[in-house]
């Protein structure tokens, strides 16, 4: 095995040394050059997949519920179009930045890629404390910064999502602020909206069902039952509990749990759908557990499977060495440091990406815009059925460089990618 490419695109969070991580935008770099110098693609693509095609800096002024008014900054930044319209979230938090924006706008690119969704990568946000904004004024920063970006999103143009800070009754808010600017309902210009105004049915749950097929799936290739694997869940939200309680379902043993306060663990297995999620009731897993034990020993229980769902740079140079899982699947969006990721490889710990197992989200996304485009919804059987096919035919196109040329299975998703992308980029050319 060789050592993976870096992988942490938050902030830095844990007791770690600082110095381990890096930004978003760092990250995102290093992949595409790390994964690049493994493939025989043109530099020049490479060149211009480094930067961003266009940046959008907007200001957002809004009325506050006292009749002051204040002025936010907003951002969408485009990196890459090659493949389809923009995809990628949208996030209100105080930390958001214009770096932060593009960095993780690349990632949605090879996110996209490695899933062969006809999409290239976005990312935008507000700055703003959306918990210090009241719903009034949180409607009216959504729909004026709808306005401020409405000429470079649409259908086919740029699509956005949810993220930090942002939900569905977000998503709703800016379908109707551009509907009407528009004068057409035009539902496709964002996904993750309410089934109401054309939300796809299993668009919640798709991520962590992302998690749990691609958990099935690695076990199956390393010939071990799902009824006698054991799994360990860090988090217990959106992508956790859907995840846990699949896997629970399937017959894998849930021995352990969590929430931001610590973790429920039972040796002897846990009734996944007794245990409120995040959603049904915040922080309740330490509520109903028997036996509570610290999160940092969740994530060195000597497990089968280590399902890391709650947040970035968790698993770090500090624990690494301590992970006792055979397998490591990323549900969060980088919990895992690349100095963790080079430790872990050594360690011959398996470790599946999240741009491939937590990919379910983007995938149910581009379920949802085909249903807008097409005007016809679809049912959840039919959503579940095609992202199982959509995330076995990744799978299977991952495995295949990771057969083929003896590198990790994050290197194996990332040359998956960008070879697609490349593809594309050699077949249309450089305009003019
Ligand atoms: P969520 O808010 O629904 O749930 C987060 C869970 O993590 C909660 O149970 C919370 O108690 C727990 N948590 C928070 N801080 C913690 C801490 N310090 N230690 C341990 N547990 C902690 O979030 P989510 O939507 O499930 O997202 C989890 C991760 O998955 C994030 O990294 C997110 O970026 C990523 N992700 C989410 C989606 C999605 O569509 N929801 C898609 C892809 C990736």
């Amino acid at each position: 095995m060789t050592a993976n490419s870096p992988h942490n695109p938050t902030t830095a969070v844990g007791s770690a040394d600082s110095s381990e991580f890096e930004s978003a935008l760092e990250t995102a770099r290093r992949q595409l050059t790390h994964a690049a110098s493994q493939l025989d693609i043109d530099s020049n693509i490479v060149e211009r997949l480094k930067y961003p095609a266009k940046i959008h800096e907007v200001t957002v002024p809004i009325e506050r519920d006292d009749g002051a008014v204040d002025v936010f900054i907003g951002y969408r930044a485009q990196h890459d179009s090659v493949r389809g319209p923009y995809k990628g979230g949208l996030r209100y938090h105080p930390d958001v930045t214009h770096d932060e924006c593009v960095g993780l706008a690349m990632w949605m690119t090879w996110k996209c890629a490695v899933m062969d969704l006809p999409f290239g990568g976005a990312k935008g946000g507000v700055v703003v404390n959306p918990k210090k904004l009241s719903a009034g004024e949180k409607e009216r920063l959504t729909r004026r910064f709808t306005e401020e970006i409405r000429s470079v999103i649409g259908p086919n143009r740029d699509v956005p999502a949810p993220d930090m800070g942002t939900d569905a009754q977000t998503m709703a808010w800016i379908m109707d602020a551009y509907s009407m600017q528009e004068d057409e309902t035009t539902p496709g210009v964002v996904t993750g909206k309410p089934p109401a105004v054309g939300g796809s049915e299993g668009r919640e749950e798709a991520p962590g069902r992302s998690v749990a097929i691609v958990t099935r799936l690695v076990c199956e290739y390393y010939d071990r039952q799902l009824e006698k694997t054991t799994v360990a869940i860090q988090g217990y939200g959106s992508v956790g509990a859907n995840a846990a309680r699949l896997l629970d379902e399937w017959g894998a043993t849930v021995v352990a749990i969590s929430d931001v306060n610590g973790a429920m663990y039972d040796p002897a297995g846990i009734d996944t759908a007794a245990v409120p999620s995040h959603d049904e009731e915040p922080e309740a897993v330490t509520k109903y557990a028997n036996n509570v034990i610290p999160n940092d020993e969740l994530l060195t229980l000597d497990v089968d499977v280590l399902i890391p769902a709650a947040l970035g740079n968790v698993i770090t140079k500090e624990n690494a060495e301590a992970i006792a899982a055979d397998f490591v699947v990323e549900g969060a969006n980088g919990p895992t440091t690349s100095t963790a990721d080079s430790i872990l490889a050594e360690r011959d710990i398996t470790v599946i990406p999240d741009i491939l197992a937590n990919a379910g989200g983007v995938t149910v996304s581009y379920f949802e815009w085909l249903q807008d485009i097409n005007r016809r919804a679809w049912s959840l059987e039919r959503v579940n059925d095609e992202l199982e096919v959509e995330m076995q035919a990744a799978w299977d196109a991952v495995r295949s460089e990771f057969e083929r040329r003896d590198i990790t299975w994050r290197d194996a998703a990332y040359i998956v990618a960008l070879s697609r992308i490349a593809e594309a980029h050699e077949a249309r050319g450089l305009w003019p």
